[in-house]
Order: structure tokens, then C-alpha cells, then sequence
């Protein structure tokens, strides 16, 4: 079984953004928790989770990979930055409870000057305050492309972030393809090493989502402009490796690439063909 789908806009609720995805082709969807520079997020809709919970049983859509608003920085240097992330992100959790057992990916910040280092004892303090035994959902760790001053530019610095979380069977990592080749991991040479050290430092278990991206830049540019699978610098060959390789096998695959609706429904389709091949 396969996973596949893209980025859909949430304003509409959860059925309409699942019969969007079926219009697609798609089998899975992911979605900001709320408007990604603001900080409001919808009311719940108990009907609309009901019908999509309906929808996505009949159609056996995988896990939905839903993303934190960009504006969350959960070690930025300024407090006020950090309170509102904080509670953003609290609250995203509780209402991720709606649809049980997704995934909420998350950008793990930006430390804004203060180093690596500091940034991940801030960012795994907070998961500490904030997950709990009783939630289903898995928060996912997004490999950064390494912008700024980004945390979670290697996988070192995801695993440092594990490494002082308490509740571990409720993080894992979402591999963004764009992000890893920006940040320096050559996916089009050498796919299978990228792939042995993401096993060694972060454990392919903890793998649970890919946002399936090709890229603006070369390898290690750190710039993290997406773009459409094949037109970008990974390039279709080595795009299509990817999707097929076995250790992503069976894991939801989210496009984030700058397209229309037409222009997800080809890629989606073309993702399908190489599964069915
Ligand atoms: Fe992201
Ligand atoms: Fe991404
Ligand atoms: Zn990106």
C-alpha cells in the first residue's frame, strides 16, 4: 500500500479538503492547523470531522500529516516569540485529537543566534511540557533545509532533539526531500548512504512522513526553494528512486511543490505510476 498526496488549504474543513484530495487522486492530505502567519485557528466542526472520518475509512486514506504554521518558533530568543509557540503548539496537539492517531510535523526552529545546541534544549524542553502518554498523535520533526539559523539542518541535530525528549513513542521525523538536499545530503548520488545515515543517527523507525519535494538549488545551497518533482536540481531519476526506495516504503508521501490543481493531479497520478510499474 501507498500513501500519496499534497498540501490542501484547510479554510473549507476536513470533508472538503478529503473529497479535494480524492478529486486528485490522492489518498491522504496535508494542511496547516490553522492560518500559517496568524494565529487563529477554526472552530471544530464535529459534522465536518464525522464526514471526513467517514470518507477517509471508505477510501483507506493513510495518515494525515498536518503542519504546524510557520510562524512557531519554539527557541526563538524572544519570550514572547516562545510563550505564543508554545501554546500555539499545545493547543494544535489537543485539536489534532479530533482526527486520532495523525501526524503533526513541525519546523523545530530557528535559534536565532543562541546556537544548535541551545536551540535543541529549548525546543526538547518544551516537547517535554507539552506531549503526553495520552495523546494519539505523533509529532513529526521536519529535516530543515538549514536557512538561517535553523535547527534540524542534520540529523545529528534531530537526534539530539530525541535524545531529551521523555515521551519518545510520540516524536518521530518527517523527511523533507528538498530540505535534505539543501542541507548538504546528496540524494541524487547517493541515496542509499543518505538513507544508512539517517538509519544510524535518527533509526528508520522513527520515520513516519515524507514531504516528496525536488528542489531550486544544488545540493548543500541551504536555500530551501521547492520546486516540481523533475524540474528541479534532484531531478526526475533520482526523484523516482526515492519514491520507490523500501525505506519509505508504506509512509504517507505529502507534495509541497509550487503547482495548480492540475498540476498536483500529474504528479500524483505519475507517483501512482511508478508504484504500479
Ligand atoms: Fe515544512
Ligand atoms: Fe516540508
Ligand atoms: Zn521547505
Amino acid at each position: 500500500m501507498y500513501y500519496i498526496g499534497n498540501h490542501l488549504p484547510v479554510a473549507s474543513g476536513y470533508t472538503a479538503m478529503a473529497n479535494m484530495a480524492l478529486r486528485l487522486g490522492g489518498n491522504t492530505f496535508a494542511f496547516f492547523t490553522r492560518n500559517p502567519r496568524g494565529s487563529r485557528a477554526k472552530e471544530i466542526d464535529e459534522k465536518d470531522i464525522q464526514e471526513f472520518l467517514r470518507i477517509a475509512r471508505e477510501n483507506k486514506f493513510g495518515k494525515l500529516v498536518a503542519h504546524a504554521p510557520y510562524t512557531l518558533n519554539l527557541c526563538s530568543d524572544k519570550e514572547n516569540v516562545r510563550k505564543f509557540s508554545k501554546e500555539t503548539f499545545a493547543d494544535d496537539i489537543k485539536r489534532m485529537e479530533y482526527i486520532p492517531g495523525s501526524y503533526y510535523n513541525f519546523h523545530p526552529g530557528s535559534h536565532t543566534g543562541q546556537g544548535a545546541e541551545k536551540g535543541i534544549e529549548i525546543i526538547a524542553d518544551v516537547l517535554n511540557e507539552v506531549l503526553s502518554p495520552e495523546q494519539t498523535t505523533i509529532v513529526l520533526l521536519e529535516t530543515m533545509a538549514g536557512k538561517g539559523s535553523e535547527v534540524g539542518r542534520t540529523f545529528e541535530e534531530l537526534r539530539g532533539i530525541m535524545d531529551r525528549v521523555w515521551q519518545k513513542d510520540k516524536l518521530g521525523v518527517c523527511l523533507d526531500t528538498c530540505h535534505i538536499w539543501d542541507g548538504g545530503y546528496d540524494i541524487v548520488n547517493n541515496l542509499d548512504g543518505v538513507i544508512d545515515e539517517f538509519d544510524r543517527v535518527i533509526g528508520l523507525e522513527n520515520l513516519y512522513a515524507i514531504h516528496f519535494n525536488d528542489s531550486k538549488n544544488e545540493c548543500g545551497s541551504h536555500k530551501d526553494r521547492h520546486e516540481r518533482i523533475g524540474y528541479g536540481k534532484i531531478g526526475f531519476e533520482a526523484m523516482k528512486r526515492a519514491a520507490l526506495h523500501p525505506a519509505f516504503e508504506g509512509k504517507p508521501f505529502i507534495l509541497e511543490t509550487p503547482n495548480d490543481d492540475e498540476g498536483y493531479k500529474k504528479e500524483i497520478a505519475m507517483f501512482k505510476e511508478w508504484m504500479e510499474e
